[in-house]
């Protein structure tokens, strides 16, 4: 058997192992090719490399055959003659993801869905599409809006995920809080078994309740349950009104303070709110070319938006009360309301900037979490003392989705630091701050999964009990361990 990918940012020794299938027979390649069209399999270096690429080089991907399917039963046939064969699949869709979910070992086949990409019906009043999984997350929020609808998940790297990669992580993004992660999207599903055989529950009800909701095991299941090949997604009215307010607060508390606020007084309108520290808004000045909105620095910031469906401009007046209310309570120290859509996309770049910047600004330890949303103002306290006592200087650069609880709990590398010094310290600084998560009742990933990298933290920190579940739930639909294997349970 061949070596596992190997990390190339992390220590070698704690990359987990991915599989324990045995390598690929010689004649594998010709049998697939047999059996699939000729663009469906690639074995040339050159054609299967960006397969094999990982977005933050923390691994190699090694697959020597990469699968390229068109339709649902190309997938079965491709998974049916691996699984004779013994070999196992990683199934791919956009490989944004940031865990190593797609990273393959040389003994396992690559499964890409990108060539499934047609959205085959929007049912504008029955508020549904269905679309194959490859479809690219832009382009699935097109058609919705071509035919006057929102599909409203929407994230960072919509322009390369796709749908079937959004719901095998059970994606979140930015309009959580409203809409729900991509599980509450998500009405119907096909899939295809470990065995080859095709599940078809495509079906675009609202109510279903003929038994077990099987979806929903498939969802978030990083591809280890099934390969997922078509989806019914729900749809939801467009947003005809958008009001966008940066606020500069003295600290999280006040954040929270102001989430309530906003809520009380806009309810389901509050699409959006966002923090962003005073370190990851200074760095996004400095390196992703953003403007700072406020005359002064502040120690942090949050970023709300409104949005519904009446008349444009129906929710200013009611994001300008919110904000009255809060300075009166000395809850916001300064405010920007954008007065045109190009500003309020201004005032988003501020908020999506922070990776690009945070890449630009040296080394960073990354961390995907989530408390309980009255718990992160003690999240923020507790974290920042213990890693700055364990690495005195670093830069705690938090943002995100704290209206649902999620923060980018990142680090960046302290001044006069090297890189890799700083980069040896990323298990030690994980253990503080999911130490401190476990123990506020969080989440070790919020959003992007578990895969390789957060294999061996799902086994510490997971309920026994749950963990016992999930493997048997694998046993029963994937018992010979041949798809995805060595993500989310690490060898087993
Ligand atoms: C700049 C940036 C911003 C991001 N912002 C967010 C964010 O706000 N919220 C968020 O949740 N994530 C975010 N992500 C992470 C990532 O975009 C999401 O996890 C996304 O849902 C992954 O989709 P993908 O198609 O790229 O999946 P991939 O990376 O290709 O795969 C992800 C996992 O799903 C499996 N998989 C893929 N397709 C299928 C399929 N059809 N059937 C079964 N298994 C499959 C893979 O094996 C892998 O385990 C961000 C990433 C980047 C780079």
């Amino acid at each position: 058997m061949s070596s596992p990918p190997v990390p190339l940012g992390l220590d070698p020794d704690a990359a987990p192992a991915v599989s324990r299938a045995r390598a690929i027979p010689t004649d594998l390649a010709a049998r697939l090719r047999a059996a699939l069209p000729e663009e469906a399999v690639l074995t040339e270096e050159g054609d299967r490399g960006a397969y094999l690429i990982e977005e933050r080089s923390l691994y190699r991907g090694e697959a020597p055959i990469v699968l390229r399917p068109g339709t649902t039963e190309e997938v079965a046939t491709a998974v049916r003659i691996c699984a004779e064969a013994g070999v196992a699949i990683v199934p791919q869709g956009g490989n944004t993801g940031l865990v190593g979910g797609t990273v393959s070992a040389a003994h396992e086949v690559l499964l890409s869905l990108g060539r499934m990409n047609r959205i085959e019906e929007v049912d504008p009043l029955n508020f549904t599409m269905t679309v194959q999984a490859g479809c690219i997350l832009a382009n699935i929020q097109a058609a919705a809006e071509a035919a006057g609808r929102l599909f409203p998940l929407s994230l960072g790297a919509q322009g390369s995920a796709q749908i079937g990669g959004n719901l095998a992580s059970n994606a979140g993004g930015i309009n959580v809080l409203r809409y729900g992660n991509a599980r509450e999207l998500t009405l119907g599903l096909e899939v295809v078994l470990a065995d080859g055989r095709v599940w078809n529950g495509l079906r675009a009800l609202h109510k279903d309740n003929t038994g077990y909701a099987l979806k929903h095991l498939f969802i978030g299941s990083e591809g280890t349950l099934g390969i997922i090949t078509r989806a019914v997604l729900k749809l939801f009215p467009p947003l005809t009104d958008r009001q966008v307010a940066f606020c500069a607060l003295r600290d999280p508390a006040d954040a929270l303070a102001l989430l309530s606020m906003a809520r009380d007084r806009a309810g389901e309108a509050v699409t959006a709110f966002e923090i962003v520290s005073g370190f990851a808004l200074e760095i996004v000045t400095r390196h992703a070319g953003g403007q700072d909105p406020m005359a002064e620095r502040h120690p942090w910031y949050a970023l709300i938006e409104l949005a519904g469906s009446g008349e444009s401009g129906a929710l200013r007046p009611v994001l300008e009360s919110v904000l009255e209310r809060a300075f009166e309570a000395e809850v916001v120290a300064d405010a920007a309301i954008a007065d045109s859509l190009e500003r309020a996309a201004t005032l988003w770049r501020l908020r999506e900037g922070i990776p690009e910047a945070q890449k630009r600004a040296g080394g960073s330890i990354k961390h995907d979490v989530s408390v309980p949303v009255s718990r992160i103002p003690a999240f923020l306290e507790r974290a920042g003392t213990a890693v700055t006592a364990a690495l005195p200087g670093v830069h705690v650069c938090a943002f995100g989705h704290l209206g649902d609880g999620n923060i980018h709990y990142n680090l960046s590398q302290p001044e006069g630091m090297e890189k890799a010094v700083f980069l040896a310290r990323w298990e030690e600084m994980n253990g503080i701050v999911h130490d401190i998560v476990a123990d506020l009742g969080g989440s070790i990933s919020a959003e992007h999964g578990i895969g390789l990298l957060k294999a061996r933290e799902l086994l510490r920190y997971k309920d026994p009990v749950e963990l016992d579940l999930m493997r048997r739930v694998r046993a029963t639909l994937d018992p010979r361990h041949l798809l995805n294997p060595g993500k989310m349970f690490g060898l087993v």
